[in-house]
């Protein structure tokens, strides 16, 4: 138990700050950049917390890797007083990835219902932009901007934990 508790006294931080990280800020595309500004200026009268609902609507699976990565000591998206929830109703942001299947468009359009106002949704990924490597598909609908609006995207595929804490910081007018 004494070695444990040393080797945690001598363990360093490796959280970086996003000054650290490499990141291509190109990766952010603002869509509706009205709704961003109206959701920013309520966003400052939650007290700066933010809660984010993930939905996954046909996705290879490697979007959501990246996302569960903001969650690691690394990225550590918590000291920005951001987390995900698993309800769209305590959610404020919408994190929606993959090519929209047909399966999953009416559960996108009840969780973008379910969400209160003021309320954003990110694309993430470009699959999510227009049905990427999926397209065409018989078992697709497209683009999630095919079935909810989309506020913002983050390109890559997939993009990485870096880029995804930029964008989603950047939005909220943090940096
Ligand atoms: S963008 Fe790439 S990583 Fe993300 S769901 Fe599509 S194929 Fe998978």
């Amino acid at each position: 138990m004494q070695r444990m508790i040393l080797s945690w006294l001598k363990s360093r931080i490796v959280t970086k700050n996003l000054n650290e990280l490499d990141i291509r800020r190109d990766c952010l595309e603002i869509i509706n950049q009205a709704s961003i500004e109206k959701f920013r200026s309520a966003f400052r009268g939650f007290r700066r917390s933010l809660h984010i609902r993930e939905v996954d609507a046909g996705s290879c699976n490697a979007c959501e890797l990246e996302i569960n990565a903001l969650n690691n000591p690394i990225y550590d998206i918590e000291r920005f007083g951001i987390h995900f929830v698993a309800s769209p109703r305590h959610a404020d942001l919408l994190l929606v990835t993959g090519p929209v299947t047909r399966n999953m468009e009416m559960a996108l359009k009840k969780t973008y219902d379910a969400t209160p106002e003021p309320k954003i949704v990110i694309a993430i990924g470009d699959c999510a932009r227009d049905g990427g490597i999926f397209k065409g598909s018989y078992a697709v609908v497209g683009g999630v901007d095919k079935v909810i609006p989309v506020d913002a995207l983050i390109k890559g595929c997939p993009p990485r934990p870096q880029e995804l804490l930029y964008g989603i910081v950047s939005l909220l007018g943090r940096i």
